[in-house]
């Protein structure tokens, strides 16, 4: 390979200089001057050359090793494209990290540093990357070599896209659908807009191309009605007039953004006919259109999240190294995350022998599958209140007998996965009534699909054992602060996938400032 990655090994006079002023405060240069060859070692820069085809014509003859261990760095120290470049002339504890100590020219451009980070996200080498971290910290012996105590959890990642209204996300996609019409017309944005008819776009803002007093009580109905009919106008100007080209990206796709906002936010209005802003919120409803993969979702009634959820997993016994990672969709529950934890911390070379879970994990299919074949799961059941009255707690279900048996000793007949309804007679005439329910007619019980785990799971939390074991779950707590924190609370990037790419990118950087810490600078590794 040609572009491959050669720094030396032995350090010169000046690196021992810099080396002694960062041992204390700043080990993450001393760690990956003295061990960035078993970092990017043969496999790893085999790995990262298999990314690389045929280099383009202006593109700056850099070896991607030099380039991934740039990319560590930057999100270390959080540093933006623009000055990549500069700390290779300008910061000499990169110089001594890059072996670049001579450099008085940046060896690339800022539009390398974008385009490598492309390439990582097409080849998976962010997953490449985190991998040898979590292999480093393996070397150290951190990980026993007995069954793993994985532990699963989340937290909010809040978008990088402004969230916005109903009137923003319509008339904002109308504005680039106008924009490139009017670039592929070699017309100006103004004259367009005019021509098709919405002249809403050209404004300075939707709201003030819409022109409405927005303290009238019909303001919504009336500022709606005019933008969907400028839209509807749009949109038959641009059949008329460039109809071929509607077949072709990007105007192919933001026509069709375009249809599905006004679809996902509008219904037709039973009164006086037309269409209004729907009631409720839609079902994955787009919240920006910077970001057209946020979504908004929720982590408790109280915390909202506009974008995404970021989890990791953990080894209960090394908490300090991060061993697995994901991103979805504010909107998902935390279990779609769940089998792409599981392969991940599995792909580690251990079965996992005990994993604890945060409650929103609790009944995917596949925590319930390696359940079923001995995995031992620890988590905090659902809480049970009822606004004072009985809860379920105070119900005896019987699984032997497939019978459920309420506090007066009324019984009906267990089904999992359904709502039980005790008899409205029965109820009418119970003294403890006034206790249990408020309902018009019988007292009505929520069976979970897997019910039987929950009763080991509430049984648990009833024993000073089975809280002393939940709360090793702490140290999952612990992880993600220190991903958080590093990372911060909101996305650097637009869209999962790239930020799935600096998750990952983060997630190797505390494992690397956790090698760093365990003062492995002798020959641990
Ligand atoms: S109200 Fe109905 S369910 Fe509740 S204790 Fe009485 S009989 Fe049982």
């Amino acid at each position: 390979m040609s572009l491959r990655w050669s720094p030396r090994v032995e350090t010169s006079r000046v690196e021992e200089f810099i080396l002694k002023r960062c041992a204390k405060k700043r080990k993450l240069f001393v760690f990956l001057r003295l061990h960035r060859h078993e970092l990017f070692d043969d496999e790893m820069q085999e790995r990262l050359a298999a990314a690389y085809g045929k280099r383009r014509r202006g593109e700056e003859p850099v070896p991607p090793a030099q380039l991934a261990m740039a990319a560590v760095l930057q999100a270390a120290f959080n540093i933006p494209d623009h000055d990549v470049p500069e700390m290779f002339v300008m910061e000499r504890r990169w110089q001594m990290v890059l072996d670049c100590a001579d450099a008085n020219e940046p060896p690339f451009t800022q539009a390398t540093v974008y385009r490598f980070r492309q390439r990582m996200i097409e080849h998976g080498l962010d997953k490449v990357l985190f991998d040898k971290t979590v292999a480093l910290a393996k070397k150290t012996g951190a990980f026993g070599a007995a069954k793993l105590r994985a532990a699963f959890d989340a937290c909010p990642l809040y978008g990088a896209g402004r969230v916005e209204d109903t009137f923003n996300l319509i008339g904002r996609a109308a504005f680039h659908v106008v924009r490139t019409a009017a670039e592929r017309l070699g017309k100006s944005l103004e004259e367009t807009a005019a021509a098709a008819g919405i002249p809403v776009v050209a404004a300075s803002s939707i709201k003030a191309g819409l022109d409405i007093d927005w303290d009238l009580g019909s303001a919504r109905r009336d500022g709606l009605r005019v933008l969907l009919s400028q839209v509807g106008s749009l949109t038959a100007w641009l059949e008329a007039e460039l109809g071929a080209e509607l077949a072709r990206p990007p105007l192919s796709e933001e026509v069709a953004t375009l249809k599905a906002l006004v679809e996902q936010d509008t219904e037709p209005d039973p009164d006086g006919g037309g269409r209004r802003i729907k009631e409720g919120v839609a079902k994955d409803r787009v919240i920006s259109l910077g970001d057209l993969q946020m979504r908004h979702g929720r982590k408790s009634k109280r915390q909202r999240i506009d974008g995404y959820k970021r989890h990791i997993a953990v080894d209960v016994d090394s908490p300090q190294f991060i061993i697995g990672v994901a991103v979805t969709p504010a909107n998902r529950p935390e279990r779609d995350a769940a089998k792409e934890l599981l392969e991940e911390v599995e792909s580690r070379g251990r079965p996992i022998g005990e994993l604890q879970i945060d409650r929103g994990y609790l009944g995917d299919e596949h925590i319930e599958a390696r359940r079923q074949a001995g995995m031992d799961v620890v988590g905090k059941p659902f809480p049970l209140h009822n606004h004072g009255l009985f809860t379920k707690a105070d119900f005896h279900i019987d699984l032997a007998k497939q019978a459920v048996t309420c506090p007066n000793d009324v019984v009906v007949p267990l089904r999992f996965g359904s709502v039980l309804h005790f008899p409205d007679t029965a109820c009418a005439a119970c003294p403890k009534r006034a206790a249990c329910t408020r309902a018009r007619h019988g007292r009505s019980l929520s069976i979970h699909d897997n019910e039987p785990f929950l009763l080991e799971l509430r049984a648990a939390r009833r024993t000073p054992e089975g809280r002393h074991r939940a709360r090793a779950r702490i140290h999952v707590e612990h992880g993600l602060a220190r991903l958080a924190t590093r990372s911060g609370k909101r996305a650097r990037y637009r869209g999962l996938r790239k930020n799935l790419f600096d998750q990952r990118r983060h997630a190797a950087v505390v494992n690397l400032r956790a090698l760093a810490t365990l003062d492995l600078t002798g020959s641990a590794l």
